[in-house]
């Protein structure tokens, strides 16, 4: 014979099996339908906008259509929401220097990032000499090429082949897929990238380079040519929201103390010197690259990988600046945001 209390706990469980099944999560409070709605909603608001143009400095990314537009959010439970132009591919450029970021500081740990690198903001073009000349290469940021080489030259593997493996594989697992190079954005680059070169050689001079600084800039210069599309970004992102452990594959790709100080560091340069407007607007970690992507993350909820070519001046794409905003207002993505207790 059941007891009342019987079936208020029968009642109960069966409520809760409702309410999980439903697709709500309790920790976010965000279901499946209410991103895809505001993903739709972003997609068409923004569609028409024509501010913007690729960048030309690499010729190869002159050429790329500037009117692919793809968004995708990748929740911490593996939900993940499309919209646009998702099988589209562009370089991942600035963007992969987030992850080399992530291999070095759980290979080598956070102080040492600190120490060998540095995480302070430059303030510059991402391109800038200046930071390396002032600083004698210390204190220099991941975000940002003269920190991203270094950071580079300390990903693990004795030669440029085990080097480059390690970032391909690693890369790859962030993705949940195999990730590939886009040979013609490589080379382009490659033939034009003597200003790269010159912060490797620069850093070099102030033994703030830790492999040999030709084949560094080779090895940055290929992982910025890895081809991805909305949904790769959108699940690299999600694999830092959740801990390192990508939600899809159930891989640990990084420890999540590395990630609380990747985050950190996006925070500082991620959208080059942009990046203080740009957590002041959505209080969510980013990473943008000239190829026209941007992540972005919030923490324990969700990633965001937006694709459209066209920059602005500072060098991040305007429509995914735009998309990511709103995201992080319809969907209460700001990470600073507090409600009282009364
Ligand atoms: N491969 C590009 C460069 O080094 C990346 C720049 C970027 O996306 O910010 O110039």
């Amino acid at each position: 014979m059941k007891t009342r209390q019987d079936w208020f706990k029968i009642l109960l469980t069966a409520v809760i099996f409702l309410v999980s099944i439903s697709g709500i999560t309790y920790a976010q409070q965000l279901s499946k339908s209410t991103i895809e709605a505001a993903v739709k909603e972003a997609y068409d608001k923004f569609k028409n906008v024509s501010e913007g143009k690729n960048a030309d400095y690499i010729p190869a990314l002159a050429e790329v259509n500037p009117n692919i537009f793809g968004i995708s959010v990748v929740t911490a439970d593996g939900d993940v929401i499309e919209f646009g132009d998702i099988n589209d591919m562009v370089s991942m450029q600035s963007i992969e220097k987030v992850f080399a970021m992530a291999m070095v500081i759980d290979e080598l740990g956070a102080d040492a990032l600190k120490e060998k690198v540095g995480v302070d903001a430059t303030g510059m073009k991402f391109n800038a000499i200046e930071p390396i000349e002032w600083k004698k290469g210390k204190e220099i940021n991941p975000c940002v090429n003269p920190g991203a080489l270094a950071t580079t030259s300390l990903i693990k593997g004795a030669n440029y082949d085990e080097k480059w493996n390690n970032i391909i594989t690693k890369y790859s697992e962030f993705a949940g897929r195999d990730l590939t190079v886009n040979q013609p954005v490589y080379e382009s680059e490659a033939a034009t990238n003597q200003r790269n070169q010159a912060l490797a050689w620069l850093l070099f001079a102030y033994e703030r380079m830790y492999f040999d600084p030709v084949q560094t800039t080779d090895i940055y210069t290929k992982a910025c040519a890895i081809n991805v599309n909305a949904k790769d970004l959108g699940m690299m992102a999600a694999t830092l929201c959740n801990g390192g452990v990508n939600p899809v594959t159930g891989k640990t790709v990084v420890s999540p103390e590395t990630v609380e100080h990747v985050l950190a560091v996006m925070v500082t340069a991620g959208l080059y010197d942009d990046s203080g407007i740009w957590i002041y607007d959505t209080g969510m970690p980013g990473k943008s690259g000239v190829g026209g992507g941007i992540i972005a993350v919030a923490p324990g909820k969700l990633g965001i990988g937006v694709i459209s070519p066209p920059l602005d001046d500072v060098g991040n794409s305007v429509k995914a600046q735009y998309v990511i905003k709103y995201l992080s207002e319809k969907l209460g993505l700001n990470m600073y945001s507090v409600q009282p207790k009364n």
